[in-house]
């Protein structure tokens, strides 16, 4: 039997368990379905798409599209399946052999995962101990990674914390200076008080990734997409698979876009529900870090996290179990739901906790 590439048979993969319980919230999808005249309009499409041939290969009407909720023209955006492809395809682009990316723990794991995945070192370093980043250690890493690629995440998965805009300033800075792209991960964006994109510019060194499976409740279509300047998105299109985008996955997201301002309502009410959730958790014996997102990471106090993980699921919740990785021993992470859910979720833990 052939082996995998050595690299690749060290590594784990990716571990978040599909169970298939009452309430999921693990993770980070929308508790709410999209729009249905949003489905009514796709249905009608799916009669309209020849077939037989293979799609828009540059997907303009989606790209126009994105680039008109963020007035930039479509020359500005790049779209895969998921902001996972977006992320494989820069790191496959201005990573690989012979380069690095750095981020710094704790974050989203598949940051360096990809990177591992695409031949590209990983230069690691760390965030303080309440999970913010100090520019000392980046300039550490920095110097002591070299790297091509420079991920942040705001606001940052598990940890929930919003990057401030000095702080995403400083190391767009150091990229400048280093030659570095800076990729900002704001999977979240749209939960949080300030967005990175107002920074995007063809002379700048940064692109910000966003994707329809978080706000968008799209999780199901996979699909992503960054913001950037011209000159990176046509290098990712020079490396990107042709026709990775299908027909009707390029109409789902074309389609989406007039529903922003239902968007927009759906993420208004989880912050409002984020806020009945933190305010709850706090009556009870856990530590909660402060969330820019849909999510919220919290640590039972006296308690091994992995044991009321377990006791969750029996009482048929399903949260992120965070408790065996690094920096974030006995930590939990649970998706902001529907009222109900989220009142399942608390009456489960107030139960696993006495
Ligand atoms: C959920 C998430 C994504 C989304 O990935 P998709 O491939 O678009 O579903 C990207 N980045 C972060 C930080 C996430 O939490």
């Amino acid at each position: 039997m052939i082996a995998p590439r050595a690299d690749v048979a060290l590594m784990e993969g990716y571990h978040s368990p599909q169970v298939d319980v009452p309430v999921r919230l693990n993770t980070n999808e929308s508790p709410e379905p999209p729009p249905q005249p949003w489905l009514d309009a796709l249905a009608a499409e799916v009669g309209r798409i020849a077939w037989h041939r293979y799609p828009d290969r540059a997907a303009t009407a989606l790209r126009e599209a994105i680039g008109s909720l963020h007035g930039v023209p479509a020359t500005q955006v790049f779209a895969a399946n998921g902001s996972n492809e977006v992320i494989q395809t820069l790191l496959l682009t201005f990573g690989g052999p012979g380069r690095s990316a750095a981020m710094w723990e704790p974050t989203y794991a598949l940051h360096s995962h990809i990177a591992r995945l695409t031949g590209t070192a990983v230069a690691v370093g760390e965030r303080s101990a309440d999970f913010t980043l100090d520019l000392a250690e980046v300039d550490r890493t920095l110097e002591r990674g070299a790297p091509s690629v420079v991920f942040l995440c705001s606001p940052n998965n598990p940890t929930g914390l919003v990057e401030p805009e000095p702080v995403v300033r400083a190391v767009l800075d150091r990229c400048v200076a280093r030659d570095a792209l800076l990729v900002v991960d704001e999977a979240y964006a749209q939960f949080a008080p300030w967005s990175a994109l107002e920074l995007v510019g063809e002379d700048v060194p940064l692109v910000v990734t966003r994707t329809y499976s978080k706000t968008w409740s799209m999780a199901a279509a996979r699909l992503g997409y960054l913001v950037g300047p011209t000159w990176a998105v046509d290098a990712l299109h020079k490396v990107v698979l042709p026709y990775h985008l299908d027909a009707l996955k390029q109409a789902a997201g074309t389609l989406a876009v007039r529903f922003v301002a239902e968007m927009d309502q759906r993420v208004a009410r989880l912050v409002e529900e984020r806020g009945r959730l933190v305010a709850a958790l706090a009556a009870l014996p856990v530590d909660v870090w402060p969330s820019g997102a849909n999510f919220v990471l919290f640590r039972p106090r006296g308690r091994a996290g992995a044991d009321v993980w377990q006791q969750l699921l029996e009482r048929g919740v399903l949260v992120r179990n965070c408790s065996s990785w690094p920096r974030l021993e006995d930590c939990l992470r649970v998706t902001i739901g529907t009222r109900g859910e989220d009142d399942a979720f608390l009456a489960a833990l107030e139960e696993a906790l006495t």
